[in-house]
C-alpha cells in the first residue's frame, strides 16, 4: 500500500492556523496594534471601513522594515522577537509567536507599505491568500502602513459567520481602547468609515482614562500604587460611588497586556467590602508589572489568558492594594449614593429601605441629613445581611466569581421542598373575580422579592423583578411598535457628554431612545442634550439610567437581538421593581394584573420564571392530608 502522509501545502497550513488568530476584524485590529508598538511607533493610526469587515489599516511611524524582512514577515514563524527558546520566558513584546501576518495573509487582501529611516525607497508587497501579487519598491514615509482588505473573502464561511456591524464594531472598539489604554505615551486615532472616533494625544494615564471613559470620571479616579521585589501594581480605581451595573470599565493589564481574569476581578471588588451594591462594577484600570519569568503568556493564541506561577500572592497583593487606595484617599466616609436613584414602578406612599443601597425610596425620606443616611446605610446594609443569611443574596445577579467561596450560592432548589411547576398547564385562573387580585385576599411580599398571590388552587410565588422586567419589556416593544411612551420636559435641559464609544452607539439607536419617552438631542461631538425622560419613571436620575441601558444594550449586543428587542429589553432590565424594592399592596395588585395582561407572562426577557405555582392539593400531599 503506498504511503498516505503529505506535507500540507503552505497556504492551506496558513489558514488553518488563521482560525486560532484571525476570528474577527477585531483580532486584526489587535494584531496590526501590537505589531506597531513593538516596531517602537510613536503615533499609531487606526482606520476601519465597514466594522473592519472591508478594512482594518494601521499607519504606524515605527521602525519599518527592509525589503527583504518585509518580504519575510509574511511566512509563518518568521519573527524578529524571538531567537530561542529561552527567549519565551522572557517576553518584552507584545508578539512573539511569528503567526499573525502570515495567518492573515491567508484570508485577506493585505497590502504593505513599509521604510525604515535610512533607506531611501520603501517597499509596497501585495499578498492574497498567501500568495504575493505584487513586490515593488515605493516611496512611502518611515514607518509601516499595513492594510487589510475583504477578510475571509476567500472562506466565505467564516465571511458569513462575522456578526452585524455594530457587534464587530463593538470589538473593534474594545481592542482598541485596550491598547490606547495601555499605551498613554503614544497618539493614537481612530476613523471609522471616514469619521474621526478617537484622537488620543500622548499623555499620561489619567488623561487617557479621561479620554477614553469621558471626562465625568475625572473626579472619580482613585490612584493605585504599590510595588514590592515581585510585583508592580499601578493605575486607577473608581470611587465606590461611581460603578455601574454592568461590566465595561473593567481592565487589566499584566507587562502592559490585556488580560480577563475572573480571579483578579474578584480581588478588586473583594477590596470595596460592602462599600460596593453586591452587582454593582466598580471602574478600574489596573497594571501590573511582573517579572516575565513568573508568568506564562503562551497559554492560549489570542493571549488574553496568562497563569501566575503565584496566583493566591498576587490576588491578596492587589486586594490589599485597592483597599490602601480606598483607605488612604478617604473616600468611605463620604459615600455618595446618587449614581443609584430608585427606580419606581410607581410612585409608593410607603417609605421604605432599599437594602441595595440603604436609600429612601419615598420621595418624604429624601429630607434626611447626609449623615443620617450614611449611618443608616451601615446599619441596613448589616441588619438585611442578615436577615439573608443562607438565601440567594439580594441582587448577585450577573457576576459569579471563579471563586465562589465568598459567594453564597443560589440555592438549586426552591427554599421550600415541594414538587413546583411553573408551566402554563397547571394554573387555573380565579374565575369568580376573573381577576388574579381583586376581591381576594390581599397579595403580600416576602423577603422583598417575592409575592405571594392566592389563586383558587393554591398560590403563585411571582418574582417581583422578573415579573417588573416583562411587563415593562412589552410595553416598551410596544413604544417602538406603535405607541411612544410619553416624555416628560425637564425645566432645564442637561448636557450630557459621553464615551466616544457609548456616543456612537448612543447615535445609532437615538430614534428608538426617543421612543422610549427620552427626548435627547445630539450637541456635536460626544455631547447630548437631555430634554426630557420618560414619564413613567417619576424620579429618575437620566444621566445613570441612560449609561445603564447603553452599558446592558452593549452586554446583549452579542446577542444579535436587533435594536428594538435589545433595546426593550435593557431599559426593562434597568426600570424594572428591584428585588429588595418594598411594595404596597395596590402596587402589588397592579403588577399582578400587569403580568398576566402580558403576551408572555411566564418568565423574562431574559428567561427567568415570572412565578411559580403552588398547588393546594400537592401541599396537602406532602402533609400527608
Ligand atoms: P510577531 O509579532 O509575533 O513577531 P507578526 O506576524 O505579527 O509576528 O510579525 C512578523 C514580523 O514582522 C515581526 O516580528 C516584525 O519583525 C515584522 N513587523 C510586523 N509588523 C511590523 C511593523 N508595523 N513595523 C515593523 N515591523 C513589523
Ligand atoms: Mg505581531
Amino acid at each position: 500500500m503506498t504511503d498516505v502522509i503529505q506535507l500540507l501545502p503552505d497556504n492551506v497550513a496558513n489558514q488553518i492556523a488563521a482560525g486560532e488568530v484571525v476570528q474577527r476584524p477585531s483580532s486584526l485590529v489587535k494584531e496590526l496594534l501590537e505589531n506597531a508598538i513593538d516596531a517602537g511607533a510613536t503615533q499609531i493610526r487606526l482606520i476601519v471601513r465597514d466594522a473592519g469587515k472591508t478594512l482594518v489599516q494601521v499607519i504606524d511611524n515605527g521602525c519599518g522594515m527592509s525589503e527583504t524582512d518585509a518580504r519575510m514577515s509574511f511566512e509563518r514563524h518568521a519573527t524578529s522577537k524571538i531567537r530561542e527558546a529561552k527567549d519565551l520566558f522572557a517576553i518584552n513584546t507584545m508578539g512573539f509567536r511569528g503567526e499573525a501576518l502570515a495567518s492573515i495573509a491567508a484570508v485577506a487582501q493585505v497590502e504593505m507599505r513599509t521604510r525604515r529611516a535610512l533607506d531611501e525607497l520603501g517597499t509596497r508587497i501585495v499578498v492574497e491568500s498567501s500568495s504575493v501579487k505584487t513586490h515593488e519598491p515605493c516611496q512611502c514615509p518611515t514607518g509601516t502602513s499595513i492594510a487589510v482588505k475583504n477578510l475571509f473573502f476567500n472562506v466565505p464561511a467564516r465571511r458569513n459567520f462575522l456578526k452585524s456591524d455594530p457587534v464587530e464594531m463593538r470589538h473593534v472598539l474594545d481592542e482598541f481602547q485596550r491598547v490606547a489604554m495601555a499605551n498613554p505615551d503614544l497618539f493614537f486615532s481612530l476613523h471609522h468609515n471616514d469619521q474621526e472616533i478617537f484622537h488620543l494625544p500622548p499623555g499620561n494615564l489619567r488623561q487617557r482614562v479621561v479620554k477614553i471613559f469621558g471626562e465625568m470620571v475625572n473626579k472619580k479616579l482613585v490612584p493605585v500604587q504599590q510595588e514590592t521585589d515581585i510585583l508592580r501594581i499601578s493605575g486607577f480605581v473608581g470611587k465606590p460611588d461611581y460603578f455601574k451595573k454592568a461590566r465595561g470599565e473593567q481592565l487589566f493589564f499584566v507587562n502592559k497586556r490585556f488580560i480577563k481574569s475572573n480571579y483578579l476581578h474578584h480581588a478588586v471588588v473583594s477590596a470595596y467590602e460592602d462599600l460596593l451594591p453586591a452587582d454593582a462594577f466598580p471602574l478600574y484600570v489596573l497594571f501590573l508589572d511582573i517579572d516575565p519569568m513568573r508568568i506564562d503568556i503562551n497559554v492560549h493564541p489570542t493571549k488574553q489568558e496568562i497563569k501566575f506561577d503565584d496566583e493566591k500572592l498576587v490576588y491578596n497583593y492587589l486586594k490589599v492594594s485597592v483597599r490602601h487606595a480606598l483607605g488612604s484617599n478617604n473616600v468611605t466616609p463620604t459615600l455618595d449614593f446618587e449614581q443609584e436613584p430608585a427606580f419606581q414602578a410607581t410612585p409608593t406612599k410607603t417609605p421604605s429601605l432599599r437594602p441595595e443601597t440603604g436609600r429612601p425610596t419615598s420621595v418624604g425620606d429624601y429630607s434626611r441629613t447626609r449623615q443620617d443616611e450614611d449611618t443608616r446605610h451601615a446599619g441596613n446594609l448589616q441588619h438585611w445581611q442578615s436577615l439573608y443569611e443562607g438565601l440567594d443574596l439580594i441582587g448577585k445577579s450577573g457576576y459569579t466569581p471563579d471563586e465562589s467561596a465568598e459567594e453564597t450560592a443560589l440555592p438549586a432548589e426552591p427554599p421550600m421542598n415541594f414538587e413546583v411547576r411553573s408551566s402554563a398547564e397547571n394554573f387555573s385562573m380565579d374565575d369568580d373575580s376573573g381577576s388574579f387580585s381583586k376581591g381576594q385576599k390581599e397579595p403580600y411580599q416576602i423577603h422583598g422579592q417575592y409575592i405571594v398571590s392566592h389563586i383558587k388552587s393554591g398560590f403563585l410565588l411571582i418574582d417581583q423583578q422578573a415579573a417588573s422586567e416583562r411587563i415593562r419589556y412589552e410595553r416598551y416593544l410596544d413604544a417602538l411598535g406603535s405607541q411612544p411612551i410619553a416624555t416628560q420636559k425637564m425645566l432645564f435641559p442637561k448636557t450630557l457628554e459621553l464615551p466616544a464609544a457609548d456616543a456612537l452607539l448612543l447615535r445609532d439607536i437615538l430614534d428608538e431612545v426617543n421612543r422610549l419617552g427620552f427626548e435627547i438631542a445630539e450637541f456635536g461631538g460626544n455631547a447630548f442634550v437631555i430634554h426630557g425622560t420618560p414619564a413613567d419613571l417619576s424620579g429618575v436620575s437620566e444621566e445613570a439610567l441612560l449609561e445603564k441601558v447603553l452599558a446592558q444594550y452593549k452586554e446583549n449586543m452579542e446577542l444579535e437581538l436587533g435594536i428594538q428587542d435589545n433595546l426593550a429589553r435593557s431599559m426593562a432590565r434597568n426600570a424594572a421593581v428591584r428585588r429588595g424594592q418594598n411594595l404596597t399592596v395596590p402596587e402589588m395588585q397592579d403588577l399582578i394584573d400587569q403580568l398576566f395582561a402580558c403576551a408572555v407572562p411566564f418568565s423574562s426577557p431574559s428567561g427567568r420564571s415570572c412565578f411559580i405555582t403552588f398547588e393546594l392539593a400537592e401541599l396537602q400531599k406532602r402533609f400527608g392530608a
